[in-house]
């Protein structure tokens, strides 16, 4: 089957409506905003706390993974899952793996063995655009938003495998919700953007397809404190709303306040795994990624 350039490679975040009708996250639209346009913790109302249930099944099941680049072997035997409703956090310092896993459940890397589900459905040799199409978005670090496009039409972008056009306005305006900015700034060619605004829109992007689960490579990366908390308020707003989350991050401090439970990984490897508080009380975890 032939596909076209657009379609094997997902735009980064696109991903079709699909499990996201639940999400409520412009329910707090009109209400005060903080000044870089992202509603404040109580803005958003939710229909209450959703913690993922222990015995929930796995959205995402990543068996014994291992993925190489040439020689290098830069996922050696990773094995972790995210079930629905929960934020998972992905720890670990430059070059431990984390942005490979990432590619490789997009599908943009492969894996050299092991084992991928997304809601019971090996992955494997299921392409990028079809992945996208089943309901994962991915926040690629760095954003990579189309520079010369403008914001409206970047978060347009990641809605590009929706037919509905009801579905795309509704989603719409629940982006311009959470991100206020990117509404009042739609016209804004992307790469005028302030980091933490591009931060935003690259998002807004990925939820424009109503994701399943999200996934978030380092929303934090060369961001000042102030920011970071922003852009990390709108994420535990979609949390407590319910999306379900990977969350990538060296910001170990910030990401273990955001998800319930995380993976230390280390040279390929896990090292670590538990409920947010037991790691950010580990001496070992607070050593190696918490400064202290
Ligand atoms: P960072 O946060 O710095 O991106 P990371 O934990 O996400 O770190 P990866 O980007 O996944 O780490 O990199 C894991 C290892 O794989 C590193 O040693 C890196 O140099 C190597 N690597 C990543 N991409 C490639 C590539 N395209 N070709 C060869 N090696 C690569």
């Amino acid at each position: 089957m032939t596909q076209s350039r657009h379609a094997a490679d997902p735009a980064p975040g696109a991903a079709p409506h699909s499990g996201g009708a639940n999400r409520v996250h412009g329910v707090g639209e009109g209400k005060q905003s903080m000044d870089l346009g992202i509603q404040g913790e109580t803005a958003i109302a939710t229909s209450g706390s959703r913690p993922a249930m222990a015995g929930a099944a796995p959205l995402l099941r990543v068996v014994d993974l291992h993925v190489r680049y040439g020689e290098m072997e830069a996922v050696r035997g990773v094995s972790f899952e995210v079930r629905a409703g929960e934020a998972v956090g992905l720890l670990g310092a430059n070059g431990a793996g984390k942005t490979t896993i990432l590619k490789t459940l997009m599908g943009l890397v492969p894996a050299s063995s092991g084992r991928i589900e997304f809601d019971g459905q090996p992955l494997a040799h299921r392409p990028g655009w079809e992945r996208a199409r089943s309901g994962i978005a991915w926040v690629p670090e760095g954003r990579r938003l189309f520079p010369d496009f403008t914001v409206e039409e970047n978060l347009r972008a990641g809605a590009y495998p929706r037919a509905d056009s009801d579905a795309v306005a509704r989603e719409l305006k629940r982006v311009h919700a959470l991100f206020p900015t990117l509404g009042t700034r739609r016209s804004q060619l992307a790469k005028t953007l302030s980091g933490g605004e591009q931060q935003m829109c690259a998002i807004g992007r990925a939820l424009m397809g109503g994701p399943r689960l999200l996934l978030v490579d380092e929303a934090s990366l060369g961001l000042a404190p102030i920011v970071v908390s922003r852009v990390f308020a709108a994420i535990e707003a979609l949390v407590r709303d319910g999306l379900t989350m990977l969350l990538v991050e060296q910001n170990a401090r910030q990401a273990l306040r955001t998800v319930s439970r995380a993976y230390v990984l280390e040279a390929g490897r896990i090292a670590r795994e538990g409920p947010s508080a037991e790691l950010a009380a580990d001496p070992a975890v607070q050593r190696a990624y918490l400064g202290s």
